[in-house]
């Protein structure tokens, strides 16, 4: 008999309907014969109500409370998931992230699974029980409650799938697969049949939240077989998986990822070491750098400026300015009203000229670069973020045509 995991978003389960709708999807395929795990995430805007909610009470919460309170709106979709199943007759069991054996590292918030122990799930299974599972969260080695991150669900969904061995792992969401931009800003973006885990996993850590960038890492490692699609239309989906055999689009995709924000910092001296204070000073911290630039130096003096995340800006500025005698610098600027547009296309690494291209697109528009990234298959610019989603938009004409 084969096993499914089919996940199923906020959206998919936001209401009484969309509720039996998923119990509809999966009951069709337990009775097709599959044994069936199904992850949900929190209805609709639960995530982001929970959020609104902590900062009435407590604007700085600690982290593990802020799971404590996050985990809760998966609770409640995995216990009406199953109730809905069970009203259409169905055996069926809901399990949190704990009773699923969902372990992760104790890193709150932004957790990584580490191991699952299948026991409990294994004995559902035999049972011939559909298996609720509930996404996003997970509990670490002192038994607290921990979450995977924003958008987190599709990696308790592959990781499932990995360890039970699953024939099938199905994202099921809004859009009806991964398209060549997001359907929300190009309209006329188009649907992929398929793409590949390097593609995908690039797409996804640019800013195409359709899935968590985790999620295709690990189905990559574990050659999952997965899928995007639609609990609305049930349309056939995007496959992702090692390599796209159908036609070779230069450019899959452009993203857009506001979730950024740049920092400069001038007149530092021009001698070895500098950019390893301020960059071990950050990792110290625990906070990720994106993109930097150094200036040429000028009179013994030379200007360096990066980009990490808006939640970490705070915390970046404090501690540059905690350290001003030691880094030695001028001034110290911030940006957060910024944004990172990108291409991705594993075929770019034999076409030159792609960059330029891109960037001619923008030139069109009169949109301003402020600094820009390369690698095999990416290019990223750093833009205002009033300008990203007509970049986006312009770029994705330039390459994709309609
Ligand atoms: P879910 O709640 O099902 O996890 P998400 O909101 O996390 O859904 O992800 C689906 C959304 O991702 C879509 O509604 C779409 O706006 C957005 N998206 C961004 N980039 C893309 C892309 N390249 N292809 C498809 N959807 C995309
Ligand atoms: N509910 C969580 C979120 O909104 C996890 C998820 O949707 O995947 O981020
Ligand atoms: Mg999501």
């Amino acid at each position: 008999m084969s096993l499914i995991v089919q996940k199923f978003g906020g959206s998919s389960v936001a209401n009484p309907e969309r509720v039996f709708n998923v119990a509809g999807i999966v009951t069709d395929t337990y009775k097709a014969g599959h044994s069936v795990i199904v992850v949900v995430s929190a209805q609709g805007d639960t995530t982001d109500e929970l959020i609104e909610k902590a900062a009435e009470i407590n604007p700085n919460p600690s982290k593990r409370e802020m799971d404590m309170l996050l985990a809760t709106g998966e609770q409640i979709s995995i216990s009406l998931l199953a109730m809905a199943i069970e009203k259409l007759g169905y055996p069926v069991v809901s399990l949190t992230g704990w009773q699923a054996g969902m372990q992760t590292d104790s890193h709150s918030g932004n957790a990584r699974i580490k191991r699952i122990d299948t026991e409990r799930l294994s004995v559902e299974l035999d049972k011939r029980n559909i298996v609720i599972v509930a996404g996003f969260q997970g509990i670490n080695r002192f038994d607290d409650i921990t979450t995977l991150g924003r958008g987190g669900s599709d990696t308790s969904a592959v990781a499932l799938a990995a360890a039970c061995h699953a024939d099938l792992c199905e994202i099921y969401t809004d859009v009806d697969g991964v398209y060549t931009a997001d359907p929300r800003i190009v309209p006329n973006a188009k649907k992929l049949d398929d793409i590949s885990f390097d593609e995908m996993l690039e797409l996804a850590s640019l800013g195409a939240n359709v899935l968590h960038n985790r999620s295709v890492e690990m189905a990559k490692k574990y050659n999952v077989n997965l899928c995007v699609r639609s609990s609305l239309t049930r349309a056939p989906g995007t496959v992702v998986k090692e390599e796209n055999t159908v036609e070779k689009m230069l450019v899959r995709g452009v993203t857009r990822d506001n979730d950024v924000a740049r920092i400069a910092l001038t007149d530092i001296e021009d001698t070895p070491g500098k950019a390893f204070r301020i960059f071990s000073l950050l990792a110290k911290n625990n906070i990720n750098v994106d993109l930097i630039i150094q200036s040429i130096g000028r009179e013994n003096v030379k200007d360096i400026s990066f980009t990490v995340s808006r939640g970490n800006l705070a915390l970046a500025l404090e501690k540059i300015q905690e350290n001003k005698d030691s880094i030695g610098y001028g001034d110290l600027t911030y940006n957060d009203n910024i944004s990172k547009v990108s291409i991705v296309g594993a075929g770019m690494v034999t076409n030159p000229g792609v960059a330029a291209q891109m960037f001619e697109a923008l030139y069109d528009a009169h949109i301003n670069i402020h600094m820009i990234a390369t690698s095999e298959i990416k290019v990223s610019v750093l833009i205002d973020e009033e300008n990203a989603e007509k970049a986006v938009r312009v770029i994705h004409d330039k390459f994709i045509p309609a």
